[in-house]
């Protein structure tokens, strides 16, 4: 068995008289693609809202990671690798998709002045004799030694005339060679940041499949696209456990089996867990690896979801209710 990542233990949370969890227990593996079913107001939207934290649970513990993370709040836990989307995708509708995934980039130096100045470089000094060491500077300089030396073994007039020409020449070259090394290592700390930054959205984007669309703004996406640049902003905190609320809903089945595809490629590439609540069947069921069924605030089965589909309980609950 595959070490547990999210671990549920009797959650209880009530609004008024209304039980919308009732002891809710369940253990989420890493790496895989969760999902969560269950009919209308059995309660899977208030459990995702409680695991990531915008909701307190009445009773019961939370552990992500193996540390105990109930009620802390969401930008805590964000901090600490667990991000969620929305039933409805929240984004920056007038920023472009890659504007959008740069915005969510956790801990950016930039918000911090002082930080923000501070010179890469300067973190390491062996940094700074990097371009002695480098070997193509290092080619250029023999190379350049190696010119001046035949020079001087010329005829003495031409050693006189071209003599100063060539160690200027030595000079210089070794200057560009080592120049572009040192520009580096007095980089400011929120230049390389943003560098890096920018190289991780466009790995997500790709992962996503999204690198056409990157100067778009938000508001001209499709849906399905919605959808998935609120998977990339998720991704861009670094989150190990991604929350989805109905990824697919009201996306054409086309997309929808995209979107699912999308998450196996993201599981397998950076090792991602999911725990994903849908109601499309339809389209999530060959692609997830557990399921739990919940009904009025209780799980009722959990398992393979082959098996879990034909289980008596619950086929009765869809029935029910
Ligand atoms: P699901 O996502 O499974 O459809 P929810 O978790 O949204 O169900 O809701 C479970 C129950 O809790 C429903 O009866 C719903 O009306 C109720 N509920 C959810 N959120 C609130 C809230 N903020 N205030 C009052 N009742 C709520
Ligand atoms: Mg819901």
């Amino acid at each position: 068995m595959a070490p547990i990542i999210l671990s549920i233990r009797d959650v209880a949370k009530a609004f008024g008289n209304l039980r919308a969890l009732d002891g809710v227990s369940l253990d989420v593996e890493e790496r895989k693609v969760v999902i969560l079913i269950g009919p209308n107001g059995s309660g899977k939207t208030t459990l995702i809202n409680v695991i990531s934290g915008l909701y307190k649970p009445d009773s019961g513990r939370i552990l992500f990671q193996k540390r105990d993370a109930t009620g802390l709040a969401p930008f805590k836990l964000y901090d600490m690798g667990l991000a969620r989307t929305f039933q409805i995708p929240a984004l920056f509708w007038k920023l472009t998709v890659l504007e959008n995934l740069l915005v969510a980039e956790k801990g950016n130096p930039g918000e911090s002045f002082f930080k923000s100045l501070k010179i890469v470089g300067l973190r390491s000094w062996n940094d700074f004799f990097r371009p002695w060491r480098d070997t193509a500077s290092g080619w250029k300089m023999i190379r350049g030694l190696a010119r001046v030396k035949v020079r001087i073994q010329g005829s003495p007039a031409r050693r006189t005339k071209i003599h100063v020409k060539d160690y200027i020449k030595f000079f210089w070259s070794l200057g560009k060679a080592t120049l572009k090394p040192w520009k580096d290592f007095f980089t400011p700390a929120w230049q390389e940041n943003e560098m890096q930054t920018a190289a991780k959205a466009a790995r997500i984007l790709r992962l996503l499949g999204l690198s056409r669309v990157w100067d778009q703004p938000a508001y001209l996406l499709s849906g399905g696209q919605m959808k998935l640049v609120e998977i990339g902003r998720a991704l861009m905190s670094d989150a190990k456990l991604l929350l989805l609320d109905e990824p697919v809903s009201g996306v054409n089945p086309t997309l929808a089996h995209e979107i699912f595809s999308r998450l196996l490629t993201l599981r397998d590439e950076l090792g991602l867990t999911f725990f994903i609540v849908e109601h499309r069947l339809d389209v999530a069921l060959q692609y997830v690896d557990q399921m739990f069924v919940m009904a009025l605030g209780k799980v009722i089965a959990s398992g393979l979801p082959k098996e879990v589909v034909k289980d008596k309980r619950v086929i009765e609950a869809y029935l029910g209710g």
